[in-house]
């Protein structure tokens, strides 16, 4: 068969799903439940269709202006991917080399896993940031450390992600995907500069609220930066997200008081949930990772979505026991807690 064997033997990612109806309550890929600055929509509006018949720029050069004056870093420091997806691609491809692993956090973005087995490398998971003797044993070259973690939502404070960075010989991709909800991030470490091996990459599909527009963005030492560059397609960023992101991200503001938002509802959801007996741990990001009260995790994800809400359930030992629940609008959290404690009841007999 023409199928490479890694291919062959792939178990692909499984996103969460996208329902076609509207009446769904869709608390199941950490999407924001606001809409993007209206300042996006005057960006896409105003695109000169000529401007369509030619390439992007395939260095993104005003977007990388915008962000670079967002977060500090210099834009020679900055790199842009098709959603931050993407860039975790480029990173397989750019820093691990044949023989060798990449590893994360064990539960963490699924992902990871399954980006190992297309590069053909193995994939090492840690109940916490191993030690620098594991990782040479392992032959680890690549950490992809998800702060705060997904599904979890426990952060990592920046002096012990910088002390692991320098015990490690290899890259430190530090994915900030939900930092906008969290009380602190990384990114002062890679604008410093001073941590040749350290990356912290972000996306605007969380708190920027894009996630249909497909762009992540990086901030790391040049010598890194060049080595995505070298890897990318040419015109990995399209036009439009291009334009779109730079108007989202010179409206930072906007983002910044939907995030406010979110965690706002986050912090009386996660009470009322506690108060029905489920165990929700502390959540940094824009979810809950939550056990029920009575009924199994994957029984309740099943009565949930029987009722229109769509949650995600990750089944196995580490995640089986739980619900990953993104935090929608106030509206949205009062219908799952009245639907949840109806399918969380042990001798329903109701699907
Ligand atoms: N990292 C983490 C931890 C995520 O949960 C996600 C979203 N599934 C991503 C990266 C990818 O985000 P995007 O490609 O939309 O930027």
């Amino acid at each position: 068969m023409p199928i490479a064997k890694n291919v062959r033997k792939l178990t692909p990612y499984t996103p969460g799903e996208q329902p076609r109806s509207k009446r769904v309550v869709k608390l199941n890929t950490n999407e924001n439940p606001y809409p993007p600055s209206p300042k996006c929509m005057k960006a896409m509006a105003s695109v000169d269709p000529d401007r369509l018949r030619r390439y992007p720029d395939p260095e993104c050069r005003e977007l990388r202006e915008a962000l670079s004056a967002f977060s500090g870093a210099s834009p020679d420091c900055i790199f842009v991917g098709n959603g931050s997806d993407e860039i975790l691609t480029l990173a397989a491809r750019a820093f691990v080399e044949d023989g060798a692993s990449l590893a994360s956090l064990d539960p963490s973005y699924s992902l990871y896993k399954t980006l190992a087995a297309i590069r053909g490398v193995e994939w090492r998971g840690y109940g916490d940031l191993p030690s620098a003797r594991a990782l040479r044993a392992d032959g680890v070259q690549l950490f992809l450390l998800t702060n705060p973690n997904a599904p979890t939502g426990a952060m990592k404070p920046a002096g012990e992600v910088a002390a692991f960075a320098r015990r490690f010989s290899g890259v430190v991709l530090v994915d900030e995907a939900y930092a906008d909800f969290a009380s602190s991030n990384c990114m002062p470490l890679a604008t410093a500069g001073g941590n040749a091996n350290l990356i912290v990459m972000r996306t605007f599909s969380k708190s920027f609220s894009l996630a249909g527009l497909r762009v992540g963005w990086c901030v790391g030492p040049r010598p890194l930066i060049e080595a995505l560059y070298k890897v990318k397609d040419s015109y990995n960023v399209d036009f439009a997200a291009q334009r779109v992101a730079t108007a989202a991200v010179k409206d930072a503001a906007w983002m910044r008081r939907n995030a406010a938002k979110v965690a706002a509802t986050r912090a009386w959801f996660s009470e009322e949930l506690r108060s029905l007996g489920w165990d929700v741990p502390p959540s940094e990001a824009n979810f809950v990772f939550a056990r029920p009260a009575n009924a199994p995790a994957a029984e309740v994800f099943r009565r949930l979505r029987y009722r229109g809400i769509y949650v995600r359930h990750f089944p196995g030992p580490k995640t089986g026991d739980r619900l990953r629940i993104t935090i929608g609008t106030d509206p949205q959290m009062r219908r799952f807690l009245a639907a949840a404690k109806k399918a969380d009841g042990v001798a329903s007999k109701e699907v």
